[in-house]
C-alpha cells in the first residue's frame, strides 16, 4: 500500500497544506487543501474520499476538485465516505447552491458527478484490496477516525480528536499496526485550549498512546504553523520511545 502525504499542516504557507492523505492512487482521506499539489493527471485517478468531519481543513477541496474533474466524473461520480451528521452538514452549508452548486444533482440527479455515501462508525468499506473501516473519536463535531488494511498490513489515520477509548479498542482488535498518523494540534503550553478545541497536545496523546497495545510508526501531524519544532520536540519528550516519530511534511511518501 502506497501512503502520500498531500498535506499534514493545521494551517496554510508557503509548503504547508492541510489534511489530505493519498492511498495508492485513488483513495483520499480527507481533502483539505493538499490536494490541490497533486497533478491535474493524478487527479483524474481519485475515485474514493473517506472524510473525517465537516471542518473547513479537511473539506475544503471537494467542491473545487469535483468542479475541475466534472467532464470525467460522467461516467463513474466520485464517492464521498462520511458519517451521516457530516453529510448533512457539507449539504446544508456547502453545497447547498450559494456557496457550491449541489453536485449530488449535476449535471442530473440520476447520473450525477458526485455522491455521498453514508458510514457509520464500525462498518467497512471494501475497494479493490483495500478495506477502510470507520471508528468514532472525540472532537467538536461528529468525527472519526479511519483504519486502512491492505494484504497484511494495516494502516490509521485519526482525523482530528481528543482522548478517547473507541480508536484505541478498535486498533488493539488489531493484530497487528504498520503506520498511524494522528495529530497533535496544540502545543502542552495550551492544553487547555486542546481540552477546549477537543484536539491532542503531545502529553494528552501520550496518555492515550499508553493504552494501544502496538509498537508502532507514527506520522504527527496537524501542527500549528511557526510551532511545528517545539510541539514535535514535546511530543518525543513525553511520547513513551517504544513508538517510533516521525515529523510528516507535505509530499512525504511511504511504502507499507
Ligand atoms: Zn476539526
Ligand atoms: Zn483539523
Amino acid at each position: 500500500m502506497k501512503l502520500r502525504v498531500l498535506g499534514c499542516s493545521g494551517g496554510i504557507g508557503q509548503g504547508l497544506h492541510t489534511s489530505s492523505y493519498l492511498i495508492d492512487d485513488d483513495i483520499l482521506l480527507d481533502a483539505g487543501t493538499g490536494v490541490g499539489s497533486l497533478s491535474l493527471q493524478e487527479m483524474h485517478q481519485l475515485k474514493h474520499i473517506f472524510v473525517t468531519h465537516s471542518h473547513m481543513d479537511h473539506v475544503l477541496s471537494i467542491p473545487l476538485l469535483v468542479d475541475t474533474l466534472f467532464a470525467d466524473l460522467q461516467e463513474q461520480p466520485l464517492l464521498v465516505y462520511a458519517r451521516a451528521e457530516t453529510i448533512k452538514i457539507l449539504k446544508e452549508h456547502v453545497f447547498n447552491w450559494q456557496i457550491w452548486p449541489d453536485f449530488t444533482e449535476l449535471p442530473n440527479k440520476e447520473k450525477p458527478s458526485m455522491k455521498f455515501i453514508e458510514m457509520n462508525p464500525g462498518e467497512q468499506v471494501v475497494v479493490g484490496e483495500r478495506c477502510i473501516e470507520m471508528v468514532n473519536v472525540n472532537h467538536t463535531v461528529p468525527a472519526s477516525a479511519y483504519i486502512v488494511e491492505s494484504g497484511d498490513k494495516v494502516i490509521a489515520y485519526s482525523g482530528d480528536t481528543t482522548t478517547n477509548d473507541d480508536l484505541w479498542n478498535q486498533l488493539n482488535k488489531r493484530s497487528s499496526l504498520d503506520f498511524m498518523i494522528i495529530e497533535t494540534a496544540f502545543s502542552e503550553e495550551e492544553v487547555e485550549l486542546a481540552k477546549l478545541a477537543k484536539h491532542y497536545c503531545p502529553g494528552l496523546l501520550a496518555q492515550d498512546l499508553e493504552k494501544l497495545k502496538h509498537n508502532v510508526k507514527i506520522g504527527i501531524s496537524h501542527l500549528k504553523p511557526g510551532d511545528e519544532q517545539h510541539i514535535f520536540q514535546q511530543c518525543r519528550d513525553k511520547i513513551n520511545n517504544k513508538h517510533v516519530l516521525c515529523h510528516l511534511a507535505s509530499g512525504d511518501s511511504f511504502q507499507i
